[in-house]
């Protein structure tokens, strides 16, 4: 009989056949590891069965860099307090109302004791790093970023008992009547039937599968880059809302911010992604403006603009600035391209140096005398200009002239599986699954209808992980 909490021996798929565990745990990111950790701390056998192989392990997690959590003081890694009723006020904002008020004021609630809880499980927070969106009240920031909480998260996992099994893809549920009965998982050396007494799913989003993407974008998800890891398909999110689950959120909402366009398709990750909007212009394949680039302070206004290129022909989009912005923000992994003339910066784009020269007149001409301040509001704006530029507005005469290609760059989609305040998941019928949780991406579209606060794609994972192993582990008597 194999042990349920010694270290699982490397591919070790076909070893799994005939096992029971109390929890088994889908997925290998932040929401998949609190949940094991909690299961496991509460005395119950786990196991993560998690699709990536060990050096890809903990799907978007990796690349993340902070976490949204109430607080009632400044600490020594954050410069304020943020209330519970603060933290609510800007998620009501963000989403437009689009939110479960009593979810997500029990995740808001909860969430105040995550910072302790998450150290506890050996993560070390640091200040906010410069460049990341004036977060430094509000996001406590990972020591080391997101690879660096995972492997805490893995060894305190693995230290407890937890197994997990990598290169270990569940392919198939056996789900009769909302109760979970096994897994089927795909490794490269077999497959097996993995039983347990509850399951948690906690498998990411469907981002990567540009399929199913393709499904409500149509032909544009094609040019769309994924930010993070190519692991998270929807399959296990798929074969739930197949088996009966009730689905939440609307399909064509998620994350997405412009990213560079020479970016790979997928695992970008944080580096590829453009700050340097509010600097200057953005124009389509057409040369042409499309959006207010100075509508609101960028950490409000940049996860709007991946669905604005992803609505441009071709969903590529150019921003230009001259040589006085250069400098001003953090640049992507790419240097910017540049020319000495708007007519040769035209050129090595591909845009009609005509079109681009005239949009940047017609630009210049509007541009109103003001204050240049990218902190605040200010008063450098347009006059008689569609689409205006609201602030930050200044002529772009300086050369040399530089520019960054964008695309779209998905981050996560919304979609989910509905679920109540016990991470438990909630059937079609409206009844409550017996033994079935979920936690992260997999159900934000709870929380999240649209939009985004900055960090509480994490909020979600630990706060929901957490409650989702601790009544997992309840249910598996
Ligand atoms: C570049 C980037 C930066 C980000 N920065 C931040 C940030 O600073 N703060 C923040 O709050 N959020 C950030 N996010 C969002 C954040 O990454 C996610 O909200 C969070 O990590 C989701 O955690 P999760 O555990 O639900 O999913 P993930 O961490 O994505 O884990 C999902 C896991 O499921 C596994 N999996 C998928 N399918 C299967 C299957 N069939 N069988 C077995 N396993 C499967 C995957 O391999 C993966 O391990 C960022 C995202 C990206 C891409």
């Amino acid at each position: 009989m194999m042990s349920l909490t010694a270290p699982l021996p490397g591919k070790a798929i076909d070893r799994l056949n005939g096992a029971r565990y109390d929890v088994l745990v889908v997925g290998g990111g932040n929401a998949a590891l609190c949940a094991a950790i909690a299961a496991r701390r509460a005395g119950r056998s786990a196991l993560v069965l998690e699709a990536a192989p060990k050096f890809y392990r903990g799907g978007n997690t990796r690349h993340t860099r902070n976490m949204r959590c109430a607080h009632d003081s400044a600490t020594e890694t954050l410069t304020g307090p943020y209330s519970e009723e603060e933290f609510w006020k800007d998620l009501l904002a963000v989403t437009g109302g689009q939110t479960d008020e009593e979810l997500a004021r029990h995740m808001i609630r909860e969430s105040k004791e995550m910072l302790v809880w998450i150290a506890e499980q050996g993560v070390r927070f640091q200040p906010s790093l410069g460049g990341t969106l004036s977060l430094g009240r509000t996001n406590s920031f990972f020591l080391g970023g997101g690879r660096a909480m995972l492997n805490a998260l893995y060894r305190t996992a693995e230290s407890l008992g937890v197994q997990v099994a990598y290169d270990a893809e569940v392919v198939d549920l056996e789900i009769r009547d909302g109760t979970f009965l096994s897994a089927t998982v795909r490794g490269p050396d077999g497959v097996a039937t993995v039983r347990a007494a509850t399951m948690v799913a906690a498998a990411g989003g469907f981002e990567s599968n540009i399929e199913w993407l393709k499904q409500y974008w149509g032909p544009p998800a094609d040019n769309f880059l994924i930010r993070g890891t190519r692991y998270n398909r929807g399959k296990v999110l798929k074969l739930l809302l197949d088996r009966g689950v009730q689905a939440i959120g609307d399909p064509t909402q998620c994350h997405a911010v412009a990213i560079d366009a020479r970016a790979p398709r997928f695992d970008g990750g944080i580096i590829t992604r453009l700050d340097c909007v509010v600097f200057g212009i953005v124009v389509n394949k057409h040369a042409q403006r499309f959006y207010d680039e100075g509508e609101d302070l960028w950490p409000k206004r940049y996860a709007v603009w991946g669905r604005l290129v992803a609505g441009q022909p071709d969903q590529i989009a150019y921003i230009i600035f001259d040589a006085r912005s250069a400098g001003l923000f953090m640049p992507s992994c790419y240097p910017a391209i540049q020319a000495p003339t708007l007519r040769a910066l035209a050129g090595e784009l591909g845009l009609d140096p005509a079109a681009l020269e005239k949009t940047v007149t017609d630009f210049n001409a509007a541009v109103r005398p003001g204050t240049f301040d990218s902190t605040v509001l200010d008063d450098c704006r347009t006059e008689g200009l569609t689409p205006p530029k609201s602030h930050w507005a200044r002529q772009l005469e300086t050369p040399p002239f530089y520019a960054y290609p964008v695309r779209p760059g998905i981050t996560f989609t919304y979609l989910g599986t509905k679920v109540d305040r016990e991470a438990r998941i909630v059937m079609a019928d409206g009844k409550r699954s017996l033994n079935m949780f979920a936690a992260g991406e997999i159900m934000a579209g709870n929380v999240l209808g649209k939009g985004y606060a900055a960090g509480i794609g994490m909020t979600i994972g630990a706060v929901f992980g957490r409650i989702a192993g601790q009544e997992a582990a309840r249910a598996a008597d």
